[in-house]
């Protein structure tokens, strides 16, 4: 296959997005309701093997039934037959971004940008859990950042329905399943599998965004797996001590000893965040600065990262000056214009739309949001739908937008 085929007589390709294991993904354009999709298709060599199609059609169906902001949509599944040569496909929903890997390549998060990630991540597993479907391969190339700074996780490819039969790590061809650097000892020891493994996994996913490192390195699996079932993780030492013991919690060998479910450390995190901000709330200069700090990176080329830092530090302006205050009102004018720089001149109107009558007793700002308001309506004018949701004012202040 190649850019500009025709899969199933309605997707082109458009050019190639990522490789795994199982094949090829693809920018596609779909040209039956005329929207960008993303599809993966098995490659030509596993549409012969047995257990790789049953596997893809799984990740359909597992796909197909969850329905969550962070997890990826699925839209539709195929086959196409080429004289004797067929493969699958998967259809979904195209997520503009980079992969979490890519981001953890490129930088080092804020940490108030990670743990919001993280939560995020705790939703999607905590609604996939909910359906029975337990992940089995978090780590960060599953998971994407979009340009809006919400994070998806994608690839349910090796995930079981907790109602099927437990295989435990092992398949068939005796192949532990899943990437080693981030397997709980249960999978190595082809125990009962359940969500927990997923929260080991996020707890490796955790560890490495806190400290930027891996809690256990090898070159070889075996070794990987000893450290795993045997070794205790080096203390992550962060800056909070509750965020160590979640972390190190999380990483327990024993699943019983990791905390309940993704929902329950979803809560742990906001707890930690909130005493964080606390902590920082009265520090007016130091959050000026960071306002400025994320004004200096989007004006150097990265709007997608003033929308992240901006998108965390709202609430905080919110909390240290009241969410009517200038100061508070002024970062979210700010972040309308990045929204609008980074491809997503819709989100910015929605927002600026909310903020002017917001600004009723500041005559100033409410003529500097009226003019962008205006300019941005007429260039979003024709301007293609965007796929994130936009950010309302209210769930920006008290922290809340899309999850946070
Ligand atoms: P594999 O099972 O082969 O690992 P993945 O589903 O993880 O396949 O996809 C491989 C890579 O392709 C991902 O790491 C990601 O970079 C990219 N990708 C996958 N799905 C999408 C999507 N829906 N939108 C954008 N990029 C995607
Ligand atoms: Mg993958």
């Amino acid at each position: 296959m190649q850019a500009g085929d025709v899969v199933g007589g309605r997707y082109r390709l458009d050019r190639e997005l990522g490789r795994g294991g199982f094949g090829v993904v693809w920018a596609a354009h779909d040209e039956t309701i005329g929207r960008a999709v993303a599809l993966k298709v098995l490659s030509e060599e596993k549409a012969g093997d047995e257990e790789a199609v049953g596997r893809f059609i799984r990740e359909a169906r597992t796909v197909g039934l969850l329905s969550n902001p962070h997890i990826v949509t699925l839209f539709d599944y195929g086959r196409v037959q080429d004289g004797a040569r067929s493969t699958h496909y998967l259809v979904m929903e195209l997520v503009r971004g980079r992969s979490l890997a890519q981001v953890m390549r490129e930088e080092r998060p804020e940490p108030a940008v990670a743990l919001r990630w993280v939560r995020q991540i705790c939703k999607a597993l905590d609604a996939a859990h909910r359906n029975g479907v337990v992940h089995r391969d978090i780590k960060p190339e599953n998971i994407m950042i979009t340009e809006g700074g919400e994070a998806k996780v994608l690839d349910f490819g090796i995930a079981r329905l907790l109602s099927q039969p437990a295989a435990g790590g092992l398949t068939s061809t005796d192949v532990v399943i899943g990437t080693p650097v981030y397997l709980a000892p249960e999978c190595w020891a082809g125990g009962r599998i359940d969500g927990r493994a997923d929260l080991y996994a996020l707890g490796v996913v955790l560890y490495q965004l806190c400290t930027g490192r891996r809690p256990f390195n090898a070159d070889q699996a075996v070794t990987m797996m000893y450290a795993h079932l045997h070794e205790p993780p080096p203390p992550p030492h962060t800056a909070d001590p509750a965020l160590d013991r979640l972390i190190l919690q999380l990483l327990a060998k024993r699943p019983e000893d990791r905390p309940a479910d993704a929902a329950e450390v979803r809560h742990r995190l906001r707890d930690l965040r909130v005493l964080r901000e606390l902590k920082g709330a009265g520090d007016p200069e130091a959050l000026r600065q960071r306002a400025d700090d994320a004004w200096r990176r989007g004006a150097a080329g990265s709007p997608e990262r003033a929308v992240e830092q901006l998108v965390a530090l709202i609430p905080r302006f919110a909390r240290a000056f009241g969410p009517a205050d200038l100061r508070t009102l002024r970062t979210c004018h700010d972040l309308a214009l990045w929204l609008a720089r980074s491809g997503r001149p819709r989100a910015a109107v929605a927002l600026l739309r909310e903020l002017l009558p917001a600004l009723d007793g500041h005559p100033r700002a409410r003529e500097d949001v009226g003019r962008d308001l205006e300019r941005w309506e007429r260039e979003s004018a024709g301007a293609e739908p965007e796929p994130d949701r936009p950010l309302a004012l209210a769930e920006l202040l008290d922290g809340s937008a899309q999850g946070g």
